[in-house]
């Protein structure tokens, strides 16, 4: 057994055995990662963290690792977190490239980890951002998180990092215009991936186009993740748009931190609720004996709560 103080002074001294282990306890949402979590906090806070968003199948993994080697040439500690949206219904890996994407763990000096959670869907964006923290407490300057864009999910990890890039390639048809307005409101950056590919030019048109509209106009960049190409003068303007703080941000910062609260009081609540009370307040729900909100108050009655008048 490791105690949670070797496991905390392993990850802050950036042994990638311990970093691995922790990550499973956060994965796993029990006590052990609020402890890791809570012994690390406070000396986070120094990483740049970016987001990596798309449809499936743009290019995200390949251009991650593309400007992860960008990135580790200039220098910089650098993580790839793959944020695995399983839903609690089909239980199944959204990303079909996690597999891969561990096995493509090609240079070892670039941490990446996939990671799934299930159940409860507010908690993906505390889990990604307890992830965020266990890394940047293990030293990692620069920290690409990827998640599929599919939903609101990817809304609110991009809450949880300081800079989104949207990644868009040709070809992707309907879907993509059903996904793309969500998308261009988080972006920061807009990558179109596949420029080697027809179509590449007027897609890179369509959104200046559509920028011109918008009250927010984020850079374009064209890159071929395969190849390399354009990735440096991505990683560039990226580098640039970090390094000014946007107005918004503050306030995106405490939106997303008011959200992680809610999310940990849910859990800490949650697992102080004896098994009985809580499947005892299901019933009553579901045969109509109790309301949900005085099935509620029955509830944090049970672990100490004072029941309102
Ligand atoms: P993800 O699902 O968004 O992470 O996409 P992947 O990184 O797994 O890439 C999907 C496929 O597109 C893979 O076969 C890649 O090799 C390929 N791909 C990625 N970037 C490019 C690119 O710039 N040009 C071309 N032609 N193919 C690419």
């Amino acid at each position: 057994m490791v105690s949670d103080e070797d496991l905390a002074a392993g990850v802050r001294a950036g042994d990638s055995r311990a970093l691995a282990r922790a990550l499973t306890a956060v994965e796993n949402r029990g006590p052990e990662a609020r402890r890791l979590v809570a012994e690390l906090y406070p000396r986070t806070g120094n990483a740049a963290v970016w987001g990596l968003t798309g449809p499936p199948g743009v290019g995200k993994s390949t251009l991650a690792d593309a400007i992860a080697s960008c990135a580790l040439r200039s220098g910089r500690k650098v993580a790839i977190l793959a944020i695995d949206p399983s839903s609690p219904v089909t239980g199944g890996a959204f990303l079909g490239d996690r597999v891969r994407m561990e096995a493509s763990n090609r240079n070892p000096e670039i941490f990446i980890r996939s990671m799934a959670t299930r159940g409860h869907v507010g908690g993906l964006a505390a889990a990604a951002f307890e992830a965020i923290t266990l890394l940047d407490a293990a030293g990692k300057d620069l920290i690409l998180v990827e998640t599929v864009g599919v939903g609101q999910d990817e809304v609110e990890v991009a809450a949880a990092v300081g800079l989104t890039l949207v990644v868009l390639a040709p070809g992707l048809g309907d879907e993509l215009q059903a996904n793309k307005a969500g998308l261009l409101e988080i972006a920061d950056l807009l990558v179109v991936n596949k420029a080697d590919r027809d179509g590449a030019d007027r897609l890179a048109d369509e959104l200046a186009s559509a920028n011109r509209d918008a009250v927010r106009s984020p850079a374009i960049v064209s890159t071929i993740a395969t190849s390399g190409e354009g990735v440096d003068r991505l990683f560039q303007v990226a580098v640039e748009l970090a390094a000014v703080p946007e107005k918004s941000s503050e306030v995106r910062r405490k939106r997303f931190v008011e959200g992680w609260l809610e999310e940990v009081l849910r859990q800490i609540v949650r697992e102080k609720v004896p098994e009985r009370v809580w499947k005892d307040a299901v019933d009553r729900v579901v045969s109509r004996s109790s309301d949900p909100f005085a099935a509620a108050e029955l509830v944090l009655a049970s672990i100490g709560g004072k029941k309102r008048q």
